[in-house]
């Protein structure tokens, strides 16, 4: 294979552009990935690899999501990602919780989710949970991977079993298929797929502008082992006032009033509950939510405290010792969960808008090429 004329130049080496370079390398495209830093070391490492199916919004998201579900579970063993945790477990504490749960179970997103009682739950999940708890909601769709595991090994397998090349410490500043101009020179490509992640003035300010983007910035912990072991993936009552697929159904109204009122200063910070566990049994918790057109690198105490409160409520237990702490950034639009523009002929710019690029990549990049190719 030419190490210098591609079919295709992917910019970005965040999980978007990966798997757009995966489709396209498996349709029997030769791909170029450029990436400004030595490796991605944005949203895509910094999240929780948690691949969201239920609480997705219903429609367009919920259907990329479990086909990206599916994509991860094919090729991971594949490309030597574990699969740290299977399922989600949302647990309710109050009654107006439990109807959210029950009206969704009533939509075509329940399909093969089901209403957990308490007792049942704490048995499997090792005495999680206090005398609040109401019911679980459990779904069997999830998958979770570590993303700083599984995004420099899905790179090493793009690059060693598709011969997908990478151009790292390397900028696209301009696009003009056939010429890529980048920091490095030119590189010689048929076409381009700009996936920037929260990058919105490199390329295409123009377009990217008209979207009205934002940025969030979000706090996440990972925390010592607590002890027990979660049977997958857990969330608590707050998530359900969050996510679209949950939040826009009528009944999630009652349920909000009464968090707000409860729980103003998680409202506050954007504060909802994920409970992810490693095979190393370590707990990545989170998470906040802070918009704005540039949030400041500053995380409060007071969001931290906010969501290990949150950790005891549901977990019913102190939460381990704080081993690390970090922020991560994305880009958020008011009107939708992503976009796909066509800044030029053989160009296409692909973001994601919503926080769940992790749950929707190859759906969406299967869709993108299937009409761009
Ligand atoms: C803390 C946190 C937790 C999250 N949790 C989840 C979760 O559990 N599940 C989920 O589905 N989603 C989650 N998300 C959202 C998800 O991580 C993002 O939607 C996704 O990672 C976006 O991927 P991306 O490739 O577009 O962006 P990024 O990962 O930011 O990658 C973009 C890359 O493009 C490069 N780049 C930009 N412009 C140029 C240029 N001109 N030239 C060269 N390189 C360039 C950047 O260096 C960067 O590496 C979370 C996000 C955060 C921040």
């Amino acid at each position: 294979m030419s190490d210098s004329v591609f079919d295709l130049a992917v910019v970005g080496g965040g999980i978007i552009g990966l798997a757009h370079a995966y489709v396209a390398a498996k349709a029997g495209k030769r791909v170029v990935v450029i990436e400004r830093d030595i490796r991605a070391n944005g949203a895509s490492i910094r999240n929780f690899g948690f691949i969201t199916v239920t609480g997705q919004e219903r429609g367009e998201s919920w259907r990329l999501a479990r086909r990206t579900a599916k994509v991860w579970a094919e090729i991971a063993g594949h490309a030597g990602i574990p699969i740290e945790q299977r399922g989600l477990y949302l647990t309710a504490r109050s009654d107006e919780a439990i109807a959210v749960i029950g009206a969704f179970l009533e939509t075509e997103m329940g399909e093969d989710c089901r209403l957990i009682a308490p007792a049942e739950f704490r048995r499997i999940a090792e005495g999680v949970g206090g005398a609040e708890l109401k019911g679980v909601l459990y779904s069997p769709h999830e998958l979770r991977v570590e993303s700083r595991i599984a995004i420099p090994a899905l790179t090493a397998w793009l690059k060693n079993g598709f011969g997908v090349r990478f151009r790292n410490e390397t900028v696209a500043f301009d696009i003009a298929p056939p010429h890529i101009h980048t920091s490095r020179g030119v590189i010689e490509a048929g076409a381009a797929i700009v996936c920037p992640g929260d990058d919105f003035v490199t390329l295409y300010p123009e377009q990217i502008a008209r979207y009205r983007l934002r940025k969030c910035r979000i706090s996440m912990l990972k925390l010592a082992s607590p002890g027990f072991r979660l049977p997958g993936v857990l969330m608590s009552d707050l998530s359900l006032t969050r996510y679209h697929g949950y939040s826009q159904l009528p009944q999630a109204r009652a349920l909000e009033r009464k968090l707000r009122a409860e729980q103003p200063s998680h409202f506050g910070h954007g504060v909802h509950l994920i409970v992810a566990q490693g095979t190393d049994d370590h707990l990545i918790v989170g998470d906040s939510h802070h918009y704005d057109v540039l949030p400041d690198p500053f995380a409060s105490e007071a969001t931290e405290r906010d969501i290990l409160d949150e950790y005891a409520r549901a977990i019913a237990q102190t939460p381990p010792p704080v081993l690390e702490r970090w922020t991560g950034v994305y880009a958020v639009a008011e009107d939708r969960t992503w976009l796909a523009d066509a800044p030029q002929p053989r160009v296409r710019l692909v973001m994601v808008t919503s926080g769940t690029g992790a749950s929707t990549c190859f759906g969406i990049a299967e869709q993108v090429l299937a009409e761009f190719l």
